[in-house]
């Protein structure tokens, strides 16, 4: 039997509309590019997003299902644009300005984005790889002054773009399960992959991320979203915020230690969140120049790499501002798992408690978690036994976007995280390894496969093999073992890096170098990279170029 319930729509629209009639005079404050400071309200917000939706639906002929992308820092037209794209049923394909241009011409032409939104200060970025867009009609320009000089076709400037809109626009009826918006993920071998959220999906996490277990949001919390809009959604912050009431600060570019504090103190910021190399910057920066007065910063949420368990230690005895741990994917929308202790904790000692707040924490509501050993079998929540990290979920990915590849899901239906973990009695993941190839970075990911390939086309690379190395500032970066073909004539570290400089966006090229007679082997083998690490640890292997 059907329950007797309305059929409500759960989409990004009733999260705009609920945001609109309750808390209308909430504020928006975003930090420019150039550093002026600009304020609205979400009541303001609404208005333009509806003068979007007229734009998008009259002026650029976009219609639902269409892709429309974004090239854009943290500020306010960004989040109008999530919810003026998403809002006539048109999906909004945040791009990762991060990437290389190979990277980032194959997205935006397996994605077949009609429309590019994309910040003055970005504009440079694409000018280099816009005559390979096969799908872009017109770039669409954010932030940009009137005189501003550029080499794409077919420019527009947002406010120009929105100038003569009316302020009414009827939304369409949209099935919540319809895509609203997209992000690629680099965190795989091989091509970035595209993950379609679905309106449902956005608004389900958006909802649950609110609660005091979760993001811990509400009407008197003021949040800084320093993840970037491009990295799944600024973690679904924008939509979070206009659920609660939080009052929302952006800093675009403006990422400097020094100029972040400067903000969390004249806004008065109550939460944020970040990566870890962020949050490590802010410390040391206070540390050095500690503020005058107490930061209003209650806590700050954590994920995209591990947050070490000294970072906690010392931001909470320093300045009594606490860490938060999550972890998430692009293909988990992205929040998974977050690590708050409760009250059967209460009587652990602090090295206790620091312990259980360095894991990962306990999965969502509408989110499981499962480990399978390598012999296939569950593991059992011991908080000791590892392997694979698979998860299901109400915001999980069912599959890629364009791609009918199925090695990442489990024949019964869970997804495959490529994280190894433990999970202990009381349900807290905790991530031990990865089986994944890759360096993560600054939160940004680093292929290992396509730099050892890149390195061995080097006529005087015989074999190379790139592992991750922790390092203080980045979390991990890449180290490359390489063997000579003639030892006596070989490259320069300056050398190497101006070769993969080609391929490879700047801050994926290792700087560090070392030379080798052979490169460790499993059995069958192949790298053996667990064995790299060890020598690496050990101090075996020294930075010989
Ligand atoms: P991305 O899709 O780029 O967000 O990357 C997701 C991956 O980042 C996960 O599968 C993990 O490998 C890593 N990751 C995310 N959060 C954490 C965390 N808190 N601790 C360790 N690794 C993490």
């Amino acid at each position: 039997m059907k329950g007797l319930i309305m059929d409500y729509p759960l989409t990004t629209n009733t999260i705009l509309e609920y945001g609109n009639s309750v808390f209308h005079k909430k504020k928006i404050i975003t930090y420019l590019p150039n550093g002026t400071r600009h304020e609205y309200s979400f009541g303001d917000m609404y208005k333009r997003c509806k003068q979007l939706a007229n734009a998008l639906t009259h002026k650029l002929g976009i219609t639902k299902g269409d892709m429309v992308g974004t090239f854009a820092w943290n500020h306010g037209p960004h989040i109008e644009l999530y919810y003026g794209i998403s809002g006539i049923g048109a999906i909004c394909h945040t791009i990762n300005i991060r990437l290389s241009a190979q990277q980032t011409e194959y997205i935006i032409n397996n994605s077949e984005d009609k429309v590019i939104f994309v910040d003055a200060t970005l504009v440079p970025l694409l000018e280099k790889i816009a005559p390979l867009f096969e799908t872009v009609e017109c770039f669409v320009l954010l932030n940009a002054p009137k005189d501003f000089v550029t080499t794409l076709p077919n420019t527009l400037h947002y406010e120009d773009l929105l100038a003569d809109q009316s302020e009414d626009f009827d939304w369409p009826v949209i099935d919540e399960k319809d895509a609203c918006g997209m992000c690629y993920t680099s965190g795989t071998t091989g091509l970035p992959k595209g993950v379609l959220y679905s309106h449902r999906s956005t608004f389900l996490h958006a909802t649950t991320i609110v609660a005091p277990n979760a993001g811990n949001a509400s009407s008197r919390d003021t949040f800084l979203l320093i993840v970037p809009q491009f990295h799944v959604m600024a973690w679904g912050y924008p939509y979070m915020c206009l659920l609660s009431g939080s009052k929302m600060v952006l800093p675009s570019s403006n990422l400097k230690p020094e100029t972040l504090i400067k903000i969390l103190t004249e806004e008065k910021v109550t939460k944020a969140n970040g990566v870890p190399s962020i949050w490590l910057g802010i410390y040391e920066a206070m540390k050095k120049n500690p503020p005058k007065e107490k930061l209003a910063l209650e806590e700050y949420l954590v994920g995209g790499s591990a947050l070490p368990m000294s970072l906690i230690e010392n931001f909470e005895k320093d300045f009594g501002i606490k860490g938060i741990h999550a972890w998430g994917m692009t293909e988990t929308s992205p929040l998974g798992t977050l690590c708050r202790l409760q009250p059967n904790h209460d009587n652990l000692s602090y090295k206790e408690k620091l312990k259980i707040r360095a894991k990962q924490g306990v999965a969502f509501p509408g989110v499981e978690l499962r480990i399978i050993t390598d012999d296939g079998n569950r593991a059992p929540h011991d908080g000791k036994t590892m392997g694979e990290l698979q998860i299901k979920g109400a915001w999980t990915v069912s599959s890629y976007f364009k791609t009918n590849n199925h090695e990442s899901f489990t024949k019964d239906g869970w997804f495959k995280t490529g994280d190894v973990s433990t999970i202990d009695e009381d349900g807290y993941m905790q991530i031990t390894d990865r089986t994944k190839d890759l360096i993560k970075s600054g939160g940004e990911w680093i292929s290992s496969v396509a730099l050892e390939s890149a390195l061995v086309s080097h006529p005087k690379i015989k074999e190379a093999a790139v592992v991750a190395i922790p390092d203080k500032k980045w979390v991990e970066r890449p180290l490359a073992l390489l063997v000579f073909t003639t030892p006596q004539d070989k490259p320069s570290n300056e050398e190497l890096i101006s070769f993969l400089a080609k391929d490879f966006a700047k801050y994926q090229i290792p700087t560090d170098y070392v030379e080798i007679d052979e490169v460790p082997k499993t059995s069958v083998g192949k790298f053996d990279k667990k064995e790299i690490r060890r020598l690496y640890a050990a101090g075996k292997l020294t930075m010989a170029l």
